[in-house]
């Protein structure tokens, strides 16, 4: 029996596809700690491992819920968050894994505590990466727009101050890219399949390609339509009222049943008439959901796209971030889903009537399902995780 810690950051799409592996670990017999945070308590214990909070080391980041939307995007206060939650847990969490002497840590890829951890202490470390695998080949797919490289160049100043937090804490970092990005000597779980990666072949045999863990459905849907139509922008930057009130009014007179998932931040006054054949729900069982779909108006988070291309359900993709940009790139690329250009109710509408009317989109997204259901899953990274505690 081995013991296994897992890191990871406060993020239900970071933390999603990692319990598989923790209750396929668990079973294995081995004992697993998964340091996280409050709001995952509950599916971390659900999957078998001991949880430990990270929550408190946080306290002094006071973000304002809007500054909480824009971790992810906004390089300088996502590398802010970052240092500042390696060096509140630098020295707690070294003294425990001295106690704890685990015999692998599994940190996520953004989770750069759990890394430093590692490293430091000379424990055998695994990265498990829930977006798409990152090389110089593999980032032509993931290009940014030219806003996004302008509002990084803008903030490398900043970035670059948290860098040299860093280093004045013993840490070797030379930059922030060196921090969040995978390299080529590190065992690495990525939770998509080799066909759906960009440039696959270009990692090497430390990269396992695991395929998406998509968890079984919990509350089936009853389909209602002949068609059915998903909406929903992912569970961090949801608050869209606009967006949600164009898809209002893109579907009205249609005969198709549509589910709209607007996350918690909307208000329902916002949103104005509600048409008949709309339900709208702050949260739903989305793989219930997506088990029934014909289409899914998306942010394209790596999760929500793999999901729906689980089932073979094909993509109206609106993508904010640089990941989900490379998300929906490739998905274009294999012909599962359209990019939507335009948020107005005329283009949401001719987009979900291109992918209801075409069978080629569906067909598309069917292969890269087939893809998905032959890799090895959570046994798979479970094998990897086991494969680096015996060395
Ligand atoms: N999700 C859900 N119900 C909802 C909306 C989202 O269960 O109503 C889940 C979804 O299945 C996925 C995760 O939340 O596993 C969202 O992750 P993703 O990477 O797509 O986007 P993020 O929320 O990180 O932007």
């Amino acid at each position: 029996m081995s013991r296994i810690v897992f890191f990871c950051i406060p993020a239900f799409g970071h933390t999603n596809p990692t319990l598989g592996v923790v209750r396929e670990l668990v079973g294995r017999g081995h004992e697993v700690i998964y340091y996280s945070y409050r709001m995952l308590q509950e599916p971390i214990e659900a999957a078998g491992a001991r949880f430990i909070a990270c929550d408190d080391f946080d306290a002094e980041q006071h973000l304002t819920p809007e500054e909480g939307t824009r971790v992810g995007s906004d390089m300088a206060l996502s590398a802010r968050v970052l240092v500042d939650t390696t060096l509140a847990l630098d020295e707690s969490v070294c003294r425990e894994m001295e106690n704890l002497r685990p015999d692998c840590i599994v940190a996520d890829s953004m989770a750069v505590w759990g890394k430093a951890v590692a490293g430091k202490l000379g424990i055998p470390f695994v990265c498990s990466t829930t977006t798409f695998a990152f090389n110089k080949y593999s980032a032509r797919i993931m290009k940014q727009g030219f806003r996004e490289l302008f509002g990084m160049l803008l903030s490398m100043g900043k970035v670059n101050r948290q860098v040299k937090r860093l280093q004045e804490h013993g840490y070797p970092v030379k930059n922030f890219l060196e921090i969040i990005s995978n390299d080529e000597n590190t065992h690495t779980i990525v939770y998509t399949s080799p066909q759906f990666q960009p440039c696959a072949e270009t990692f090497p045999d430390k990269y396992a390609f695991v395929g998406p863990s998509v968890r079984p459905v919990q509350e089936p849907l009853e389909k209602t339509g002949q068609k059915l139509v998903y909406i929903s922008m992912g569970t961090v930057n949801n608050n869209m009222a606009p967006l949600y009130r164009s898809c209002l009014k893109a579907v009205a007179d249609t005969h198709w049943q549509v589910i709209l998932s607007v996350g918690s931040l909307v208000n329902r006054e916002e949103l104005g008439p509600i048409p008949a054949n709309v339900s709208v729900y702050e949260r739903v069982d989305q793989i219930g959901v997506l088990e029934k779909a014909d289409a899914f108006l998306t942010h394209c988070g790596m999760n929500s796209a793999s999901e729906a291309l689980y089932f073979g359900v094909p993509l109206l993709m609106l993508p904010k971030t640089t990941e989900q940009t490379g998300v929906a790139a490739r998905t274009e690329q294999l012909g599962a889903g359209v990019l939507l250009k335009k948020t107005t109710p005329e283009a949401i509408r001719a987009g979900l009537e291109t992918l209801l009317s075409d069978p080629t989109y569906r067909e598309n997204a069917g292969k890269i399902a087939q893809g998905f259901r032959s890799c090895t899953g959570a046994k798979g990274a479970a094998d990897k995780i086991e494969s680096v505690c015996a060395k």
